[in-house]
């Protein structure tokens, strides 16, 4: 095609043609500009903020998305842990809803293939579904546009403080600074900040689990088709910006030295843009989740979701995971998602309240995701009837969690 036509095709519009193999135009799409106000804001856009928002702005609230990063995922694509798990457990769909659709449509739009769910297997791994990450997080980022999200990447809370039976969030990012007023907060940020900000009651092991640096040497990576190798970083600690410096820059480090002794010959090819972390603090909330209940399989009589994993705990000789007896299948309550003494805050994701056993099988992602769903429906519930999460009819929230299609246990 010659210059001048080129040309007049690139200015016809957005996306209508390509100037070279790789070059497409898009024009900054206008938006309406950040809200003042929202009745649920979410802070966190990772594996279980994600899916908390788009539940709210489905059921109807004004829902604000802040996510530090520039990406929705999390752990899941930032992290690049893209093999979520576990939807089902002993041959039977177990955890559905938004998060299982955005997995499952990632697959398909990826020509990607789902596992066999139908045999139980004592390998859980081969229930992990290999998602193609930068598919899910654009897939994650089009549903919360499609359901009115507003997203604030770049941003995070400088101070929460209790307004007139809500909160005032104060956000941050560069060049960025301005107040949020919003009836519900839900925390998803991975270590519960905002909980922490708030001085109410979290745990925290004095050794947690490792991080991860992910990375892939040798052939090309094969997002959605493969793992990637990991280095663990004993001592990861994602609770500030100096704490996941240090974690981000051993990983990092740890990685570079690896090739340059053993691996030299064999090309880096992926490597993810930060460590990942496995546990931060919890929150310490109305029901803290043991192991014997996760164990036992104890069905809450305010379970909102299902969870499955075996007791799964890294440390520093490596990680044996024990399996969970035939048939058990963990529930996780209304009331670990709320904080112990609080008003209109939920937590969803890895800080669910669980002793560290428990949580080493609760916080991966399908249970995440699931989590996120809750939090999401009773936060849009509670903001429209003007009471706290806890208040409301236990059945409201789950015939609304059924309705966009979640999988509620029955008490
Ligand atoms: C190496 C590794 C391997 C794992 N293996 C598996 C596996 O095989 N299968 C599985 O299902 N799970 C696995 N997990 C566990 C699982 O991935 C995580 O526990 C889960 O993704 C956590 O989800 P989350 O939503 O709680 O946190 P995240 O997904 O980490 O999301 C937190 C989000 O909050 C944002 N954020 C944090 N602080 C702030 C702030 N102050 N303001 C604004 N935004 C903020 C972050 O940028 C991030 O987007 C693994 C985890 C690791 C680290």
């Amino acid at each position: 095609m010659k210059r001048r036509s080129l040309l007049k095709a690139a200015s016809a519009g957005a996306g209508a043609m390509a100037i070279g193999p790789l070059v497409t135009h898009a024009e900054v799409t206008p938006d309406g500009g950040v809200p003042d106000k929202a009745d649920v804001v979410v802070v966190g856009g990772g594996t279980a903020g994600t899916i908390a928002a788009i539940q709210a702005a489905r059921a109807g609230a004004k829902t604000v998305l802040i996510e530090r990063g520039s990406q929705l995922g999390g752990t899941t694509t930032v992290g690049g842990v893209a093999f979520p798990g576990l939807f089902h457990a002993w041959g039977k769909q177990v955890i559905a809803g938004i998060g299982w659709d955005l997995v499952r449509t990632s697959v398909e739009l990826d020509g990607g293939k789902l596992p066999d769910f139908t045999k139980p297997t004592g390998h859980h791994w081969k229930l992990q579904v290999l998602i193609n990450p930068y598919l899910y997080a654009a897939l994650a980022e089009e549903a919360c546009l499609k359901a009115g999200v507003t997203i604030c990447y770049y941003e995070f809370p400088l101070s929460v403080k209790a307004d007139n039976d809500g909160w005032m969030v104060e956000c941050a990012g560069p060049g960025t600074r301005r107040m949020l007023a919003c009836k519900q907060l839900i925390d998803c940020t991975g270590g519960a900040d905002v909980v922490g900000m708030l001085k109410l009651p979290r745990l925290r092991e004095k050794e947690t689990q490792p991080g991860s640096m992910l990375f892939k040497v040798g052939d090309s990576f094969h997002p959605g088709r493969e793992r990637l190798h990991a280095v663990y970083v004993h001592g990861a600690d994602s609770s500030t910006s100096v704490t996941r410096t240090r974690a981000t820059l051993t990983g990092r480090q740890t990685m570079l030295k690896k090739i340059r002794k053993g691996l030299s010959r064999r090309r880096l090819v992926q490597m993810q843009a930060e460590a990942s972390f496995r546990e931060s603090h919890r929150i310490n909330g109305q029901t803290v989740i043991t192991h014997k209940d996760y164990v036992s399989g104890r069905l809450f009589a305010d379970a909102i979701c299902y969870a499955y994993y075996p007791v799964d705990l890294h440390t520093r000789s490596g990680v044996r995971p024990k399996q969970l007896a035939r048939g058990v299948v963990p529930t996780i309550p209304l009331s670990a998602l709320i904080p112990k003494n609080s008003r209109n805050i939920m937590v969803a994701g890895r800080s669910v309240s669980s002793d560290r056993l428990a949580n080493s099988g609760l916080r991966v992602q399908a249970p995440c995701m699931a989590m996120g769903q809750a939090a999401g429906a009773a936060a849009a519930l509670a903001a429209q009837r003007k009471t706290t999460p806890l208040k409301l009819p236990l059945e409201d929230i789950r015939s609304l969690l059924t309705k966009h299609g979640a999988i509620v246990p029955k008490t």
